[in-house]
């Protein structure tokens, strides 16, 4: 099943959002198999967006990721790397449909309330960045049923 990493970013829990975003992907369908708060390490963070460490905004974006505690969680679900970025909506406020978590919360690039992973690699390295494996459900992790069952 495809997993990847979501992350609520120190704007979205300073706002209080945490609940509202997990209950996003819940409704979606997919499965949370792994989730804590905790503070990114410099050496984290530097890792996490390695891919514009030549960007102007790389000491900004470390400094701002590393300022407050996360939610970091991981999702299980068919396409969920490329569903979740939709849901989230572009990076740029501005440019983020309403109805996308970016389009409804955020209002600037810098505090864009969550990161969600852009491929299934990237999400494999961002899990092995923050979690253990002893710290994810397995497979054997019932699915329960369909949102749409009737019983
Ligand atoms: P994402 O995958 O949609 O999160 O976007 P990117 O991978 O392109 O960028 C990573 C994060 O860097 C974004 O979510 C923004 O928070 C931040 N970022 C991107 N561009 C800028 C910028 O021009 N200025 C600042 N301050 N932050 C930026
Ligand atoms: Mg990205």
């Amino acid at each position: 099943m495809e997993k990847t990493y979501l992350m609520v970013k120190p704007d979205g829990v300073q706002r209080h959002l945490i609940g509202k975003l997990v209950q996003r992907f819940e409704e979606k369908g997919f499965q949370l198999i792994g989730a804590k708060m905790f503070r990114l390490t410099r050496e984290q963070a530097e890792y996490h967006y390695e891919e514009h460490k030549d960007k102007p905004f790389f000491g900004e974006l470390v400094a701002f990721i590393t300022s407050g505690p996360v939610f970091g969680m991981v999702w299980q679900g068919d396409n969920i790397v490329a569903l979740s970025r939709a849901m989230m909506g572009k990076t740029n406020p501005l440019d983020a449909a309403p109805g996308t978590i970016r389009g409804d919360y955020a209002l600037n690039t810098g505090n864009n309330i969550i990161h969600g992973s852009d491929s299934p690699q990237s999400a494999d390295r961002e899990i092995s960045n923050f979690f253990r494996p002893e710290e994810l459900m397995t497979g054997d992790y019932p699915v329960g049923l369909p949102l749409n069952t009737v019983t």
